[in-house]
């Protein structure tokens, strides 16, 4: 799969376009309120880019589960009301998809302005990529711009199918998820780095897999680190064990022949998984039977970050630890806090290393914070993702 795809910047706009633009809305409302806005804030610049150059904008997303049925419960209504704060004037709601609702208001859509569809998920033909479906929505505009990164992983009609009808683009936000991640799978400043922490090594064989090919170092930590730990023949005590993933671990290692994946040296050990529980710092592999490893040591934690200071470009996916407790975070935190301050470009892979680094206020120090969840752990798999692949190519 290509990353290098036209963005918004390259549609023509010398004649006035529609834009269906498929947005990322799909936030948190209570009582008919958004209570946190971030995705459409977000959105934001990708909206205004096409509306001051002159085209309009047919805006839909999905929200939540309503499983294809139409269901108020769902409805766009509340984010609507803070796209029309933020925009700074009317976005009217259409109270269809595909219907007349929807058609009358894209006929009347005046250049500069936006309206915005019902749930795109009201429709069972939305998740089957339905064409007809996908021809009607394209019907709605001139052009399609997805910027949905977080459905990017999903062939959907609104996500994918729609790109058989019209010329398809990416609009800002996935160009930057383009550019920073995609840059780095394919032409990485080096050395690059991969830290990869988190729980459960199962969840990220595919980006394991993906990343020993491409990297110059791999960095394991958190509770994955053990079943590589073992495989090496260490005891490990009650620490988290993959065990039908020992054999492909070892078998990881055995080929492992430049040295790339670095282990754990020392563990910080506990006998229970709590705050002030007494602990103490060991060798990786001699955990006695009845403690568990909760954190990399402090000598690992130096060590990789002595790696990642001298690295071109480095990806973070998963804690090193326990770090939503304090006793258990000193790893995760080094390894935030030398990501912050190296010269490397630096990108956090989402999820619970997201949620690190914004405890510790440093992911504006970052270059790329990626917010695709699923999407981007199947793009670090090298995934083809339906919702990019279809975008024209450069
Ligand atoms: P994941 O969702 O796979 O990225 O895993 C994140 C979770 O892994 C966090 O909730 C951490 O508390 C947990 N974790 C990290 N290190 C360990 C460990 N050594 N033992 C148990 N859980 C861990």
């Amino acid at each position: 799969m290509s990353y290098n795809k036209k963005t918004v910047r390259d549609i023509d706009f010398s004649s006035p376009k529609r834009v269906l633009l498929r947005c990322d809305f799909n936030v948190p409302i209570e009582n008919g309120e958004v209570t946190d806005d971030t995705r459409i804030t977000a959105s934001i610049p990708t909206i205004r880019y096409i509306l001051e150059h002159g085209g309009s904008a047919v805006l839909c997303s999905h929200l939540g589960r309503p499983k294809g049925k139409v269901n108020p419960e769902f409805s766009l209504a509340p984010v609507a009301k803070v796209l029309s704060k933020l925009l700074g004037f009317d976005v009217p709601l259409a109270t269809d998809v595909v219907g007349v609702s929807a058609n009358a208001l894209a006929v009347a859509l005046k250049p500069g302005k936006a309206i915005l569809l019902e749930n795109l998920r009201f429709h069972a033909q939305e998740e089957a990529n339905d064409p007809e479906f996908s021809k009607r929505l394209a019907d709605l505009a001139d052009v399609y711009v997805n910027d949905a990164f977080g459905a990017a992983h999903r062939a959907h009609a609104s996500t994918a199918g729609v790109a058989a009808y019209l010329p398809a683009y990416c609009g800002l936000l996935i160009e930057k998820e383009l550019a920073a991640i995609g840059g780095a799978l394919t032409d990485p400043k080096r050395p690059f780095t991969a830290i990869l922490g988190g729980s459960k090594v199962s969840d990220k064989l595919g980006v394991i897999e993906n990343l020993v090919k491409i990297a110059d170092n791999l960095l394991i930590g958190g509770g994955m680190a053990y079943t590589f730990i073992k495989a090496q023949g260490g005891s490990i005590g009650k620490s988290l064990l993959d065990a039908d993933k020992l054999d492909y671990v070892a078998e990881l290692l055995k080929n492992d022949a430049n040295g790339k994946i670095h282990l754990p040296t020392d563990t910080v050990i506990t006998a229970e998984l709590k705050a002030g529980a007494a602990t103490r710092t060991v060798p990786s592999g001699e955990i006695p039977d009845d403690e568990m490893g909760a954190d990399i040591g402090a000598q690992t934690a130096a060590a990789y970050a002595d790696i990642i200071a001298n690295s071109g470009t480095v990806i973070w996916n998963g804690p090193m630890g326990v770090f939503e407790i304090e006793d258990f975070a000193n790893g995760t935190k080094t390894v935030a806090n030398a990501m912050a301050a190296t010269q490397g470009f630096t990108i956090v892979g989402g999820g619970d290393s997201l949620a690190a680094v914004n405890k510790y206020g440093l992911a504006e120090k970052m270059n790329h914070n990626a917010t695709g969840g699923g999407a981007t752990l199947e793009f670090l798999e090298g995934k083809v993702l339906p919702g990019i692949a279809c975008l024209l190519d450069r």
